[in-house]
Parts: structure tokens; C-alpha cells; sequence
């Protein structure tokens, strides 16, 4: 699931060129004396429809014209020279996502409650996000506008949710017809003019699972090195999809997957020297299992997608529990709070945190948080909300409460179900503290204080 960052495509009228937000004092800009927004129209005669194109068509270039039209109305034309190198010192509006044509079986739109804010319910298809941040695209709307795009702008790698390459059970989970579902002509045409893909698949058991899973990944396989990976994540079912048409992910189911693509994917590693198709952790989590090694993921192409996180969070774990036997956090009893982490996450996070207990004498305690707001089904850390942590709060213990930042929303101190941070804080009665792996280590290693 994600949120955007921005308003949704259907409020806005589209309008010419690319605005700017924020200009750098003593920057190129502020010499041309543009302003805050301003719209940019043209770079040599072409036109800018956002950001990227402006950063395609200013880079590299010394010398350039601007069409611009100034937040007065009036239009300027501006001739630039400038070094090589030299930033404009400019910032840009956000990119409005285009939004997809698909009904997928699964989407997880379906999965919001109907109260949910409106940004939940944005059913993005951008190539530009794809290249951006990695989000997946189906390519089954791609215009041949946006094709001719990602070719010239090289906005490569693109992310693809490929499904099944069986042609009838994609159109079938992505509810589209079957000339619609294929895709294979638009990937060979970006594959051959150079751009890498990652690919995707959503597992939903007794659909794209068992033999048209392992044909899906021989097919992509056969793509390689151009097609660089793919990850099998599994459906997420919250309570409020109930399409009789899905199957929930079960443990039994995940044990069964990774039985079957163990081999396929010994198989990969022995012939093109990488793993290639990647099982989601929750997968492993799921089947009680421990999550492959290091090598496993080699420098693990999804991790965007989440897959390979949990080996990441081991290693880096690791290497600061070696540090800390060199140089144990100072005034260690002095961190005393709960950590909260999704159903699934908690026991990992609890068998790495109590030996920093045990042998440094802090007492941070790590507390699961159910997921009400979605159903008990979603059990990643991501999808925590303010609700389901003020539900548990008799639980919490000590001086502070620390959550996930991926908990929040990412340009916005705001929880999936709209509870803000400070709301949350003043629920609680104790400090708050969002934190990323890094910060949570500079905090246990004392080169960060935490505000109590
Ligand atoms: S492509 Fe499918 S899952 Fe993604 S937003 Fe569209 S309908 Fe939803």
C-alpha cells in the first residue's frame, strides 16, 4: 500500500509547464529573479510538463532559453548562460500521478475502509513514479507518448507488475481484457532500447501461484539480464476486500511457495548467477521460517518493494552490536521505553533487542500492535495506525514510545488512518519518537540524544 504525497489527480486542472515552489537564495534562479510560482513553460522551444522533463532539458545544457510565465501573468523569455555544472537552485511542484484503467482483483484501494482520506484511494499508474520511487506500473494504459519517454529520458529501471505472463490469468487479476493484459510487445520495445525492468508479481493463491508461477519466472528469467529481477509478494487481504474471487495467504500457503521456488531458484542462481526471483519476507515470516542469507539477495534489487528487508535489518543490526561491544552506549539505563513493530516484525525485533538489554542494561521493550483499523491479516509495521497503538497503550512501558517511521506519512507527521503525530504524543502522555533504523542506532549508541 501507498500513500501519496500529493493531491489526487482528479482535483487538479492541468496546466502548462511546471511550477516552482521554492527558490535557493543566491542561487542561478534568484539571479533571474524567478519566483515562487512561476511557471515554467519551455527550455528551447520544448515544452515542460514537470519536473523531470525540466531536469532532461536543462542537463548537460550551458546555454538555454526559458519560457516563462510569471505568477503576475506577465510571460518572460530568458537566455541563460551558465557554468558548467551550476544548479539553478530551484525546487518544483510534486508530480501528479496518472492514474490506472485497471480493476485489479486485488487492488488495495479495496482494502481502505470507506472512511479512509482520500489519498488512500489514488490508483496510481506513473511511469515517471516508477523511475522515481520505484513504484509498479502494469504498462496496460501506457500511451505511446509516455513509451517515447521513458526511451528518451532513459527513466530507467521501470518497475513492472507482470502477474503471470499467462495471458488469461493476468487479464483475469487485473480485470482488463486480453489485449489490454498483453504486455509483452511494449517490455521487448523498452528492453530493447536499453531499459532495465523489475518485475513483480502478486501471489494469490489458486490463481497465479503453482505451475503459472514457475512459468512466469522461467519467462522473465529468459529476459535476463534485462529484466534484472522479480519479486513474489504475497496478496494482502484487509477485512474490507472481501472478493470471494481471493484466497487468503495462509502459513501453510507460504511454506508450500517456498518449498516449490527453492529450487527454481538454486536453479537461477547456478545459471545466470543471481537469485532473480525473490519471495516478499512475509513470506518466510509468514511460514515460520528464518529469511535467507546475505548472499541470498546480493544487492538486493527489490529492496524498494520491501523484499530483503528483514536480512538488511540483520545485518545492519548486527554490525552495530559489534560496534557496541567496542564502545557500550553511555548512560544506557537512562533508555527506558517501549518499542512498537508490527505482529510479524516483533519477535525478530525482540530476540536483537534483548541480548542490548541484557548486556548494556537499557530496557527498551518491544510491544506488536495489532492491526484493528485493516483487520488482523495486515501484519507489516508499515501499516501501523495511531488507533491500533492507542488500543495497547495500557501495555506500554517506560519513558518514551518509539514507532517506525515508515509508520507515517512520508512529507506529512500523519498516520494511515489520519491520526496525526502530536495527537498520537498527547494520547500517549509520553514522548513519541518516529524513527529509521539509522536513527533508532544512533540513538542505542549514543551519538543521538533522545528528548524525553
Ligand atoms: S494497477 Fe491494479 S492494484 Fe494498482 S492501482 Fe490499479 S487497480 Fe489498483
Amino acid at each position: 500500500m501507498y500513500e501519496f504525497a500529493v493531491t489526487p489527480a482528479t482535483t487538479q486542472i492541468r496546466r502548462r509547464g511546471v511550477e516552482v515552489t521554492e527558490i535557493a537564495p543566491g542561487g542561478l534562479a534568484a539571479e533571474l529573479e524567478l519566483e515562487a510560482g512561476d511557471r515554467i513553460i519551455k527550455v528551447n522551444g520544448r515544452a515542460v510538463r514537470d519536473y523531470l522533463d525540466f531536469r532532461f532539458l536543462t542537463g548537460g545544457e550551458t546555454e538555454m532559453t526559458l519560457f516563462v510565465r510569471k505568477k503576475s501573468g506577465e510571460e518572460w523569455e530568458i537566455e541563460i548562460e551558465r557554468e558548467e555544472g551550476e544548479d539553478f537552485g530551484l525546487n518544483f511542484e510534486q508530480i501528479v500521478p496518472r492514474q490506472c484503467a485497471n480493476e485489479c482483483l486485488f487492488c488495495f484501494c479495496k482494502g481502505n475502509p470507506p472512511t479512509a482520506r482520500p489519498a488512500l484511494f489514488i490508483r496510481d499508474e506513473d511511469i515517471r513514479l516508477s523511475f522515481l520511487y520505484g513504484n509498479y506500473t502494469t504498462l496496460t494504459s501506457i500511451t505511446e507518448d509516455e513509451m517515447r519517454r521513458v526511451i528518451e529520458q532513459r527513466l530507467s529501471p521501470q518497475y513492472v507488475s507482470v502477474h503471470a505472463t499467462d495471458l488469461d490469468v493476468r487479464a483475469y487479476l487485473l480485470g482488463v481484457d486480453k489485449k489490454r493484459a498483453d504486455i509483452s510487445g511494449k517490455m521487448r520495445r523498452l528492453m530493447d532500447a536499453g531499459i532495465e525492468i523489475h518485475a513483480q508479481v502478486v501471489l494469490c493463491p489458486e490463481i497465479n501461484d503453482g505451475p503459472v508461477l514457475r512459468r512466469t519466472i522461467s519467462d522473465l528469467a529468459a529476459e535476463y539480464p534485462r529484466i534484472r529481477s522479480v519479486a513474489i509478494v504475497p496478496l494482502g487481504l484487509t477485512r474490507y476486500n472481501t472478493d470471494a474471487r481471493l484466497t487468503p495467504v495462509t502459513p501453510e500457503f507460504c511454506r508450500r511457495v517456498i518449498r516449490e521456488i527453492m529450487p527454481v531458484q538454486r536453479e537461477l542462481r547456478e545459471k545466470l548467477g543471481t537469485t532473480f526471483a525473490f519471495l516478499g519476507d512475509e513470506i518466510y515470516l509468514r511460514a515460520g521460517r528464518r529469511v535467507p542469507s546475505r548472499r541470498h539477495y546480493g544487492d538486493y534489487p527489490q529492496i524498494e518493494d520491501g523484499v530483503g528487508m528483514v536480512r538488511s535489518f540483520y545485518e545492519d543490526f548486527n554490525a552495530l552490536w559489534r560496534r557496541l561491544q567496542y564502545r557500550p552506549p553511555r548512560r544506557a539505563s537512562r533508555l527506558n521505553g517501549t518499542v512498537l513493530t508490527g505482529a510479524l516484525f516483533a519477535p525478530i525485533l525482540k530476540s536483537l533487542l534483548d541480548p542490548v538489554n541484557e548486556r548494556f542494561g537499557t530496557r527498551l521493550r518491544v510491544l506488536p500492535v495489532e492491526n484493528r483499523y485493516f483487520g488482523s491479516e495486515i501484519v507489516v509495521a508499515g501499516l501501523m495506525t495511531g488507533m491500533d497503538i492507542l488500543e495497547i497503550r495500557e501495555q506500554i512501558k517506560g519513558d518514551f514510545v518509539i514507532i517506525p517511521s515508515a509508520a507515517l506519512k512520508s512529507d506529512e507527521a500523519i498516520m494511515l488512518d489520519g491520526m496525526t503525530f502530536e495527537d498520537l504524543q498527547r494520547q500517549l502522555g509520553l514522548p513519541l519518537h518516529a524513527l529509521d533504523f539509522s536513527s533508532f542506532s544512533q540513538i542505542l549508541s549514543g551519538k543521538r540524544e533522545l528528548s524525553l
